[in-house]
């Protein structure tokens, strides 16, 4: 069968990739622990899962605005402002099913066919393949590991050329649980000033930080105008499936990107934003519980990690991902992930699933129980130590 050129480049993604392996063994009896994935493993907390059902109930299964509700648009202007301290209209709120959507049409709309766009490499996987689909040029950036993943500030000097049209950042970042520190928002902020390129800053993590805060380069001078902010209520409330997500970018961006949504999904299901106006405007505990919770789990999973001889894992300051370095092993990353599932009974993730700059890395979500942290960091010491 042919398929058009531009869609060439796309694969599936590593998680789904290992889930289907991984779910292959369990159909043989086999007991897997899962590490791969990347979604919190909390139900949808009650309150908002009620209003969603409520929402049902009340009939709200209609069409509704393209750009989104606009009591939520509203609300995510608010909440936004306020916590990246910066003024934010309804107008500049775009809401999506999910964050993915918010990466893509961005693109769409202000990438012309050769443009290149600077993306993290670690990093999302849909990013490359979104830079493609909008007919641009992939160039990727390396981020360096004794400085928390922070960008390669040197190398992004080195990768900024006259066709380079947008900025992708991540913070904190998937894969690595890494933030980008004030210096490299403000270096990369200099930068889009002085040759007037787009900042898209994927910013879905923003509310799992367990160590400082992740400053959003948007709150930075003159950078209101040229970034794009792509969030979502996946992470942050688990609600992984219910697909909403937000942007937030200059209006007349904004008209465009409705007018994307219009002739690709329509609307957003009305009573997923509704359920999405509950967790904003509803009580913050559960987050901050879930945080909570998170942290302890990250501290069990690096300290374990660096128990076992010839891993060395920083200790990630966001997102729920450890991105330990495996180099000493000798092996593949994919070898060793292989390995870890086969004989150890732990899905995980090969660094390289990220990108090229992944090599010599695992990654491993810790969106599992403390119990399953514990018997999954056993068995891999066990199965490691005969590596
Ligand atoms: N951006 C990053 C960095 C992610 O890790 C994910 C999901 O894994 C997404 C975006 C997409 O999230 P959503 O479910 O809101 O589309």
């Amino acid at each position: 069968m042919a398929f058009a050129d531009r869609i060439g480049h796309l694969k599936a993604e590593g998680a789904y990739a290992v889930l289907a392996r991984a779910q292959a063994l369990e159909a043989q009896g086999r007991e897997i622990i899962h590490l791969e994935i990347g979604q919190p493993d909390f139900e949808t907390y009650p309150h908002i899962a009620q209003a969603g059902i409520g929402a049902i109930a009340a009939g709200q299964t209609k069409y509704n605005p393209p750009a989104g509700v606009p009591a939520l648009r509203e609300a995510l202007a608010q909440d936004a402002a306020r916590r990246r301290g910066v003024q934010i209209t309804p107008e500049q709120v775009v809401i999506a099913p999910g964050t993915k959507p918010l990466l893509l049409l961005p693109m769409l709309a202000l990438l012309q066919a050769g443009d290149e766009v600077l993306y993290p490499d670690p990093g999302f996987p849909s990013y490359e393949a979104a830079i493609g689909l909008a007919g641009a040029k992939p160039v990727p950036l390396p981020l360096l590991e004794d400085e928390g993943f922070d960008l390669d500030l040197a190398a992004f000097d080195a990768a900024l050329g006259p066709r380079t049209r947008m900025i992708l950042l991540n913070s904190p970042s998937n894969p690595t649980g890494g933030i980008n520190s004030a210096r490299t928002l403000a270096h990369v902020a200099a930068a889009a000033r002085r040759h007037d390129l787009w900042v898209l800053s994927d910013e879905i993590y923003t509310r799992l930080v367990y160590d400082g805060e992740a400053p959003s380069i948007v709150s930075l001078p003159g950078m209101a105008e040229r970034t794009i902010i792509a969030d979502g209520f996946s992470k942050t409330y688990a609600m992984t499936g219910w697909r909403l997500g937000f942007g937030i970018m200059p209006q007349p961006l904004a008209e465009k990107i409705g007018l994307l949504l219009t002739h690709s999904v329509g609307c957003t299901a009305t009573f997923t934003q509704i359920a999405g106006l509950e967790a904003v405007q509803g009580p913050q505990e559960p987050v901050e519980a879930v945080v909570a919770e998170f942290r302890r789990r990250r501290d069990l999973i690096v300290s374990g990690l660096h128990a076992i001889p010839g891993i060395h894992c920083s200790t990630p300051p966001g997102a729920f991902y450890a991105f330990p370095n495996v180099r000493a092993f000798d092996r593949s990353s994919e070898d060793l992930a292989d390995i870890l599932l086969e004989e150890a009974g732990v899905a995980v993730l090969p660094g390289t699933a990220f990108g090229r700059n992944g090599a010599g890395h695992l990654r491993l979500s810790y969106a599992n129980s403390m119990e399953n942290i514990e018997r999954a960091l056993g068995r891999m010491a066990q199965v490691l130590a005969k590596v």
